[in-house]
């Protein structure tokens, strides 16, 4: 290791042993609190444990809504290709235009969930929304369509939204820990 500043230096888990900058709150990979007296006791708490299983368990939770994003990206565009394939006297390019367009504002949200997941779950659920009371007002009848998938979606997101604050709540608190 060089000695070019505090911005380089490492913490080294000492469950897994991985190094991380010493900006992580806790270990990228087991989510045990690096930010603790481990150095003088060398052994991690039961409180420790409690929170890195509680990270693991928000870290399914946000992939599971991550991965439910991707697959509204995929299904919007498959479901305006079928559109322009099925209904007659439209405008096919600009459906699939319109489609492409929207598949890749899930598909980018879902893409930066690791990086800003508040932000991307908050979006994706505002994006799904407008979009459904766009078409609720072009056809009313859109509302009650294909209900048990909005609310899938609708659940789902929500369920990321809650997991991503709460993983930034425990992160707070093991600051103020210090
Ligand atoms: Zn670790």
């Amino acid at each position: 290791m060089n000695n070019s500043g505090l911005l380089d230096a490492s913490v080294t888990c000492l469950n897994c042993e991985l190094e991380s900058s010493l900006q992580e709150v806790v270990c990228p990979k087991c989510k045990i609190p690096l930010v603790n007296d481990f150095k003088e006791n060398n052994r991690f708490s039961r409180e420790d444990r409690d929170i890195s299983h509680r990270l693991l368990d928000i870290d399914t939770q946000i992939n599971k809504a991550r991965m439910l994003l991707f697959f509204v990206s995929g299904i919007t565009l498959i479901q305006h290709f079928f559109f322009m394939t099925v209904e007659e006297g439209v405008n096919g390019s600009a459906i699939l235009i319109e489609g492409a367009i929207i598949s890749l504002i899930y598909f980018v949200f879902a893409w930066f969930v690791p990086k800003f997941p508040r932000v991307c779950f908050i979006g994706g659920l505002l994006t799904y929304l407008t979009l459904r009371y766009l078409a609720y007002l072009i056809n009313p009848a859109t509302l009650t369509s294909s209900m048990l998938f909005k609310v899938i979606v609708i659940g789902g997101l929500s369920h990321g939204i809650l997991n991503a604050f709460w993983a930034v709540r425990i992160k707070d608190k093991l600051r103020a820990r210090v």
